[in-house]
């Protein structure tokens, strides 16, 4: 099934009793956006509002009208069908998932249901690069949307939504427009947007998601009802990880910790093997602890073979060194195997710790944490990275032989 409920989405507890609560209460914003870090549920949360909103039991309820029945029936009364009758106590806080609009929002189908986002590619390609991604979407539960720099919200979609608006919902009470990325449009597609969201009275609801919401004119924000996502925990990320995704336990701990908080990264390092990573990275250190620069120059570069994604895999080359290194801190206050992220090793991890003193390892940290902030930056990743291994082996530069042309740019 491709849309949740908002019972579904993991953790964001505030979020989900924020929204859980609009539900209920049967009172829309104009609109809404969800910001927040990306890959913690933003999207997912959106098109989980757009179904409760839509669902019969729930905020699609029509609610009865008083006083109609007792109307004289008009001209045309006897052609129309009578509407069926609402239905019984409460509304529901949440998608009900089985009634006839949630079956239909359940695989995107729903008339009044619009969904935009991002893509790359030529724009006579766009009818088949939307309908592959929503292909994916619906094949794979933990698809992850992933963008090219430049992939954008097309202005051709944005306009034919807009002329859709001019006329009413289909089947439901309103339509709902979730627009994923929000942050990828076009100036004017924005004063475009802005004067839909400010239409009185309109019977739709938007759901604007961004994980950079410092691109979205003010005059947009404003509008909207701001709705914040947090960064997920790590044991909440770890324990969704083993449980749904079927992540082995010596595998859940690792990603959960590389992820920093969003799941979207967690589920797209989960195809790249990360504990064969986590050792190439780890054995980078080797040819610096033996005092050999080249080999370590070396071994820093063959990690820019990545192309475009080199400098994406050196920061991570230091993450995983980073997480060795808070494990050593950890072990060495004996905390227990759960809570080290490369319980795999562990027995390495406890020899280690054994022999090293924590404020060296402290000093380690800092080289590193300074060594991410700088490819972060504009600064060479490999050689950044060859300096941080040789500054955490404790080597001194520029004895042995180096690269000569390079060696100026060597601060240490
Ligand atoms: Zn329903």
């Amino acid at each position: 099934m491709l849309l949740r409920r908002l019972d579904d989405l993991v953790g964001q507890p505030n979020a989900k009793a924020f929204l859980k609560n609009v539900v209920a209460g049967g009172r829309y914003a104009n609109a809404y956006l969800f910001h927040g870090p990306a890959g913690v549920g933003k999207g997912t949360a959106a098109l989980a509002l757009a179904r409760a909103l839509l669902c019969e039991r729930a905020g699609g309820r029509r609610p009865p009208e008083p006083g109609l029945a007792d109307a004289a029936p008009g001209l045309f009364a006897a052609l129309e069908a009578p509407p069926p009758p609402p239905p019984s106590g409460p509304a529901l806080d949440d998608a009900c998932g089985e009634c006839a609009a949630c079956l239909k929002t359940a695989d995107l189908q729903h008339p009044d249901l619009k969904f935009l986002f991002p893509v790359s590619g030529e724009e006579k390609e766009l009818d088949t690069t939307i309908a592959d991604t929503l292909t994916a979407l619906r094949e794979d539960p933990y698809f992850v949307f992933g963008y090219e720099k430049f992939a954008s919200i097309r202005l051709s979609l944005t306009r034919e939504l807009l002329r859709e608006l001019a006329y009413a919902p289909f089947e439901a009470a309103r339509r709902v427009v979730v627009v994923r990325d929000a942050d990828r449009m076009r100036e004017d597609q924005y004063s475009a947007l802005l004067k839909a969201l400010e239409e009185p009275g309109a019977a739709t609801v938007w759901i604007l998601t961004s994980s950079r919401p410092a691109r979205l004119p003010a005059t947009i924000i404003s509008r909207c009802q701001q709705v914040r996502f947090a960064p997920l925990a790590e044991p909440e990320l770890a324990a969704y990880l083993e449980e749904k995704v079927g992540v082995s336990s010596r595998e859940s701990r690792l990603l959960a910790a590389l992820a920093a908080g969003s799941l979207g990264r967690a589920l797209t390092l989960r195809d790249a093997d990360p504990l064969r990573l986590r050792d190439e990275a780890l054995a980078l250190l080797e040819p610096a602890l033996r005092g050999d620069g080249p080999g370590l120059w070396r071994a820093a570069q063959s990690f820019m073979n990545y192309g475009r994604t080199g400098r994406e895999t050196l920061r991570r080359m230091i993450e995983f060194h980073e997480l060795w290194l808070r494990d050593l801190l950890r072990a060495g206050v004996g905390a227990p195997r759960e809570s080290l992220v490369n319980r795999d090793r562990e027995t390495e991890i406890r020899r280690q710790a054994e022999h090293v003193d924590p404020g060296e390892v402290r000093r380690r940290l800092m080289v590193l944490e300074e060594a991410r902030d700088a490819i972060e930056g504009n600064v060479t990743a490999d050689l950044t990275v060859f300096s941080a291994m040789a500054r955490v082996a404790g080597a001194r530069l520029g004895e042995g032989e180096w690269p000569p042309h390079l060696a100026e740019r060597w601060k240490y």
